[in-house]
């Protein structure tokens, strides 16, 4: 990604120019060349110069050395000569010839050696130039002059000599050797002044050479003050340079490789440059943006007027500014972005623009909103504390929950009263904000009551949870408090340990609480033999008929209605004391089934003075909406000499002792004791062996006829079923029919009776004929009107049977059957089917004359407790009266059962009942036997 990028303009950032510093050296330093460069050429020119004059100086002295020599040799010759010629020499014609001629020769050859030497080309140019300008110079010229001279006077004596005679020759030669010593003299002075002129140009050098030394010396010092503190200050510019610009594209690193925006703006306030990141926000590359305005990537129009104001202010004051605003993409899609503007200045403070580094915040933003939605849908009161309390923000539900707004003090929720019993108490206890910032510490799961926001007076209950709040350096920095209201819950919990401990529909203790007080009860005789206590455990007498027929909601009245008596009977203070007051003694288990602990029995007698209590108490008629009914409970007592050693076992011996109270014949208490185990456990036996006879299809059918009751003549038999029992014998009906209804036997039961006793009817009425039984009388229990297969059932039997409908007649023993939809529905099934239908037991329960036509019944039997006592009891005979009246009214046909006397036979024809059941007619028979009878009484049958 930096690879792309381009380099940030380092310039931008204000660098200072090494570039014055730098050439304002170099100046220094090249005028300083110049200046040693001049001084050592003019060093060297004045050397050369002063060779130059040596050299000339030198030759000019070696000439002068040698005409000097010349010179002098004219001079010596001429003097010789002359003195030759004086007066007195010897041989003065002879050897004068011979003298003049060698001195001509001598003279000749110095003659020419000097003017070669003095006169000739060999004399300098400038000595010519300089001559009368120096003193050597003009020693020169007059040497020369004088040395010319000579020359002339000595070519004069030379020519002389050719005539060699002596007063010539004197005076040729005197002026020679008068010349020569002026010449030599002259040649001397010449070479003293030229020795001069050496000296003179050796100390010019040696001057120039100190003058070259020291100007360049100078040059050198004075470089060194300029150029040093210059170099030194370019050395630690440039050291600082080096480092800002490492510095620099450190920064350019940052700039490129950083998550947020950067835009330098110029003075202008033109994009000067874009980092990587803003084009990667944006969607615009850098040659896209530079140039441009930074407004113009603003989504102004949801910018806040206000911001754009202030930020405008402060950019065009040249002031950092800081704002979030909505920016666009190139494609136009929205993004916030967190910018901060800094001014950039240059060396001297001029504003050379902006620097903006930005966030993009839209993921915060939508973080945000959606916090801020999540805290709008919280059910749960949220409210943020300051660290002095003060509330800085609280959702709706905080407002609608505690009624607290922004800006409340801690203890707001505290000023809108605690409304419990002890305010001051939870007023004092209950600032768990406060608590929490002072001690610094959080705190989970205070409950607390506050005043409900809605100003009823109400008190509402909340679980408070406080967390601190820290800032990013750890300090405190107030406390989050989010409080559920629990008041439902509360009263859930409340309503939940009451259905606990409680029985719903009577609100009497239920068997959780039974069992605890047994068990503490047993403990405590445990603790104190002296102790005593008893268990009564009832059950309402054909309690499940009364559901079943009159609906449920009937079923509970009374039940309630049972426990209000059984509260009213068993009241404190008795021999009957309650341990809680709380909780009562009496519960119910379940069903209809209640128990009633006695705590603090003295005497086992003073339970059964309960039991006996409670059973009038509970046999007083029950009014269940427009009906009154009578029902009796079963009571079973187990005192404190036979409790077992645990509740449970104590109330299942209960249990056993109201079974045999039921066996009993229902409505009485019996005591529990240990032999009734025993019997339990032979009733557990019997279920059992049931079951083994039901699958064998053991059990037996007996057949009692039913008869005209003035003719006499066989009408139909009555089917009962009969078990001979392995061990036992002969078991009751009444007692296996009802343990077959207990344990969900009795559908079977009645398919194998029905079945069987279907079969043995069409089997005699194929043998007997007209002698056979005209009608089939199958019992049906209540449980076998509730089963769903029962019509089928009853048509596979007839169809396999061969008989037809109307020569089966189903007996069921119930009348408020009327009541019941579905037992009504059957009936109508079973009417519909063709089979007969008689109302069994009649006047027994709760058989009603006024319910009788709603049944789709053809006959009514007429129960044999009236029949027993119809001639004592004058109620009876009315009843059997009335019932014999209206069923005939109702096309009913009426049927006395259990007649066992002919005054009792005779009582019912003349109350006019149609038929008669019973011993007196016969008993009933197994097939075979009954096939006997047939055969013997030949009473003719009418169909
Ligand atoms: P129930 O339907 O009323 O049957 C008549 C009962 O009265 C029979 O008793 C019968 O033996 C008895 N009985 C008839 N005449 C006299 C008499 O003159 N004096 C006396 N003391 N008793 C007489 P059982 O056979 O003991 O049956 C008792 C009950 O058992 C029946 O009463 C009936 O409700 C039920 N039951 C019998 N067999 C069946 C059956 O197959 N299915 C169903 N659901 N119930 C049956
Ligand atoms: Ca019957
Ligand atoms: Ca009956």
């Amino acid at each position: 990604m930096p690879a792309t990028a381009s380099p940030l303009p380092l310039d931008a950032l204000a660098l200072p120019s090494p570039a014055a510093g730098w050439w304002r050296a170099r100046l220094t330093l090249g005028l300083g060349m110049l200046a040693i460069a001049l001084c050592t050429g003019w060093q060297y020119w004045q050397a050369r110069r002063a060779v130059d004059d040596r050299v000339q100086v030198a030759q000019a002295t070696r000439l002068t050395m040698q005409a000097l020599r010349e010179t002098q040799r004219i001079g010596s010759v001429t003097t010789g000569l002359l003195r030759g010629l004086e007066p007195g020499a010897v041989d003065a014609s002879g050897g004068r010839n011979e003298t003049a001629a060698a001195s001509r020769q001598t003279l000749q050859q110095a003659l020419d050696a000097l003017a070669a030497q003095a006169l000739g080309p060999a004399v300098s140019t400038r000595q010519a130039r300089e001559a009368g300008a120096s003193r050597a110079g003009q020693a020169w010229q007059q040497w020369h002059g004088e040395s010319a001279v000579l020359v002339r006077r000595t070519a004069s004596l030379i020519d002389a000599l050719r005539v060699p005679r002596a007063e010539y020759l004197r005076e040729s030669a005197r002026p020679v050797v008068a010349q020569a010593e002026r010449a030599a003299e002259q040649a001397g002075v010449l070479l003293g002044l030229l020795q001069d002129d050496a000296d003179a140009s050796l100390d010019r050098q040696a001057h120039a050479m100190r003058w070259g030394s020291g100007l360049t010396l100078a040059v050198l010092v004075l470089s060194l003050v300029v150029v040093v503190p210059v170099l030194r200050r370019l050395q630690t510019q440039a050291r600082r340079t080096a480092r800002r610009v490492a510095e620099s594209e450190r920064l350019a690193l940052v700039a490129e490789c950083t998550n947020n925006t950067v835009l330098i703006t110029d003075q202008e306030r033109r994009i000067a440059w874009a980092n990587a990141a803003f084009s990667r926000a944006s969607g615009y590359a850098l040659e896209d943006v530079i140039g441009r305005r930074p407004r113009e990537f603003l989504l102004e129009q949801a910018a806040d007027p206000l911001t754009m104001a202030a930020l405008h202010d402060a950019l065009s004051h040249g002031r950092a500014a800081q704002a979030t605003m909505l920016h666009r993409t190139r494609t136009g899609e929205p993004y916030w972005v967190a910018f901060d503007m800094q001014p950039l200045r240059n060396v001297g403070g001029e504003l050379t623009g902006f620097i903006s580094v930005g966030t993009v915040i839209t993921e915060q933003i939508a973080q945000r909103t959606r916090a801020a939605a999540v805290m709008a849908a919280l059910p749960t009161a949220v409210v943020v504390h300051g660290p002095g309390g003060d509330v800085r923000e609280a959702n709706p539900a905080a407002a609608a929950l505690l009624g607290v707004r922004v800006g409340d003090r801690a203890d707001a929720l505290l000023q809108r009263a605690p409304v419990a019993e002890d305010a001051q108490a939870l007023a004092a206890a209950d600032l768990p904000v406060q608590r929490c910032l002072s001690q610094g510490r959080g705190e989970h799961g205070r409950v607390l009551a506050v005043a409900a926001a809605d100003g009823e007076g109400g008190q509402r209950w909340l679980l408070a949870n406080v967390e601190l709040l820290v800032d990013a350096l750890g300090r405190l920095d107030g406390a989050v408090a989010c409080y559920v209201d629990i008041t439902e819950r509360r009263r859930l919990l409340e309503q939940m340990h009451d259905a606990a401990v409680r029985d719903p529909l009577t609100r009497l203790g239920n068997r959780q609480v039974v069992l605890e007080r047994v068990q503490r009860a047993i403990e405590h005789r445990r603790a104190n033999p002296a102790y005593g206590f008893a268990v009564l455990f009832m059950d309402v007498d054909r309690f499940k008929q009364v559901n079943d027929t009159l609906g449920h909601a009937a079923g509970d009245d009374l039940l309630c209605q049972v426990a209000g008596r059984i509260e009213e009977t068993v009241r404190p203070g008795d021999a009957v004391a309650r341990v809680d007051s709380q909780i009562p003694t009496a519960a119910r288990l379940g069903g209809d089934e209640f128990v009633i602990v006695l705590e603090g029995v003295r005497q086992p007698e003073e339970a059964s003075t309960v039991a006996e209590r409670l059973l009038q108490a509970l046999s007083r008629p029950y009014r269940l909406g427009a009906q009154t009914v009578h029902v009796s409970v079963s009571i079973g007592i187990v005192t404190v000499e036979h409790a077992a050693e645990d509740a449970g076992a104590v109330l299942r011996d209960c249990d056993t002792a109201m079974y045999e109270a039921k066996r009993a014949g229902r409505g009485c208490s019996v005591v529990f004791d240990a032999s009734m185990r025993e019997r339990l456990r032979a009733a557990v036996e019997m279920e059992g062996d049931l079951r083994v006879a039901l699958a064998r299809s053991e059990l037996d059918v007996a057949y009692q006829p039913v008869v005209d009751l003035v003719s006499r003549r066989l009408l139909g038999v009555e089917a009962l079923a009969r078990w001979r029992h392995p061990v036992r014998g002969e078991v009751p009906p009444l007692e296996f029919i009802a343990l077959a209804e207990e344990c969900g036997l009795i559908d079977d039961l009645g398919a194998q009776i029905l079945g069987k006793a279907c079969a043995q009817f069409a089997l005699w009425r194929e043998h007997f004929g007209k002698h056979a039984p005209a009608l089939l009388a199958v019992n049906l229990s209540r449980a076998q009107l509730r089963q769903p297969g029962l019509v089928p059932e009853v048509q596979a039997a007839l169809q396999a049977s061969g008989m037809r409908p109307e020569q089966l007649q189903l007996e069921v023993t119930e009348s408020f059957a009327a009541q019941d939809v579905q037992v009504q529905a059957t009936l109508r099934a079973l009417k519909g089917a063709g089979v007969r239908l008689a109302l069994d037991d009649f006047g027994t329960g709760y058989s009603s004359l006024a319910c009788l036509h709603q049944l789709p019944v053809d006959t009514v039997k007429i129960d044999r407790s009236f029949v027993a006592h119809a001639h004592e009891v004058e109620y009876h005979r009315v009843l059997i009266s009335a019932t014999i009246r209206v069923a005939r009214a109702l096309g009913m046909a009426t049927v006395a059962e259990g007649i066992e006397t002919p005054a009792q036979a005779d009582l019912m024809v003349e109350l006019e009942c149609d038929r008669g059941q019973g011993w007196l007619f016969g008993r009933p028979l197994r097939a075979e036997a009954f096939a006997r009878w047939l055969e013997e009484s030949r009473v003719d049958t009418v169909v």
